[in-house]
């Protein structure tokens, strides 16, 4: 009658014979599609508390990547991913040849999305972002049948989100090169309580990654902290998209508080919170998100680096060289309530 589920805290990787002498040894780089590569598997969400210039230009320079988000004109957005690219122009001295600096953008599948797209493929933008809430829908088919006329086979389509095997390999039948996967689970989301609907996100890589397509898969919503992007990784994500990980750091384009201690906050809010909704088209509809402040990070190079670290030492628990050897060695166990208590730091609650 119904399927069980699990979620990233449900399990734990095995332990596997490593011969891994040094974190160093580990590669963490991943396929964009046929033409491009990401140096490390960190995408960040197209969100207006997130990806602007400032953060694609840092996560680009890393090997990782942004997409610009679209809650603003055409010319602003344009605008950013010039600025990206700008920066851009001076690569770091240790960046492999073989991983040009990558940037996308965000649009919509109604109104003036071809011309957005086109806009900021011409500012740059080697990604397109069809960035909606519930990707497997008509109208996502004929957005990409659009962009593909409009910009012919070499831009690449990221598109979703989707929760399911059927509707991953629809995207892909559609012409996605990759695919955001995971509904209900980001941080400030609320589809599931008003909604009904969604699926676990790690449920949801490990569903989709039983694909037979080429499309690449993103796991989104829900990532919490370095473990959890070495799982979906194992799962079979090829990358991740971060929300709430990055946000509160520098570069991200949101406004800064300080509470009366001083402590400095950024805020950070789904694009369907209200707050949200009535900054970018002054009114409210069909709430999904909510709205918070998250204490300042510092930057984001500091904040992928820690990440990075965690995710490399996990590769080397398991004996994996590189992302495919860890989704062929993984091995994932359930753990029950008692072993998740034992699996977080305890001594404290004494
Ligand atoms: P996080 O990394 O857990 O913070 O989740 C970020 C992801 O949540 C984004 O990449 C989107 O897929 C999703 N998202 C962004 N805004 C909203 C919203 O308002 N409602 C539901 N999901 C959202």
């Amino acid at each position: 009658m119904y399927k069980q589920t699990i979620t990233f805290n449900d399990v734990l990787l095995e332990p596997q014979y490593s011969d891994i002498t040094s974190r160093k040894e580990v590669s963490l780089s991943t396929p964009l599609d046929s033409l491009r590569k990401l140096k490390i598997p960190i995408i960040a969400s197209p969100m207006d508390t997130v990806s602007e210039w400032r953060m694609a230009s840092s996560l680009s320079s890393m090997g990782g990547m942004a997409i610009i988000h679209r809650y603003n004109s055409i010319e602003e957005q344009a605008n950013q991913v010039k600025k990206v690219l700008e920066e851009a122009n001076k690569p770091p001295v240790d960046y492999p040849a073989s991983f040009t600096p990558v940037v996308g953008a965000a649009v919509g599948v109604s109104g003036d999305f071809v011309e957005r797209a086109s806009r900021c493929y011409e500012a740059g933008a080697k990604v397109i972002c069809i960035d909606v809430a519930h990707g497997d829908h008509a109208m996502v088919k004929t957005a990409i049948a659009s962009l593909r006329e409009q910009l012919g086979m070499f831009i690449h389509i990221m598109a979703g989100n989707v929760a399911t095997l059927e509707g991953f390999n629809r995207l892909a039948d559609w012409g996605a090169d990759s695919i955001r996967v995971g509904i209900g689970g980001g941080s400030i989301c609320s589809t599931r309580i008003q909604t009904g609907h969604g699926v676990p996100t790690l449920q949801s890589v490990i569903d989709c990654a039983q694909t037979d397509r080429d499309a690449i898969l993103i796991a989104d919503g829900g990532i919490k902290n370095s473990v959890e992007i070495l799982k979906a990784l194992a799962a079979g994500a090829d990358a991740v998209m971060l929300g709430s990980l990055l946000a509160g750091t520098d570069e991200t384009p949101s406004e800064t508080f300080r509470d009366r201690d001083g402590r400095c906050f950024k805020a950070y809010r789904g694009m369907a919170s209200a707050e949200a909704q009535k900054a970018w088209r002054g009114k409210t509809s069909s709430l999904e998100g909510v709205s918070t402040t998250i204490p300042c990070k510092g930057s984001v190079k500091n904040v992928v680096e820690e990440l990075l670290t965690g995710v490399r030492s996990g590769l080397s628990y398991s004996g994996a060289r590189d992302i495919p050897e860890l989704r062929s060695k993984a091995k994932f166990i359930l753990q029950s309530h008692a072993a998740s208590i034992e699996s977080s730091t305890h001594i404290l609650r004494r």
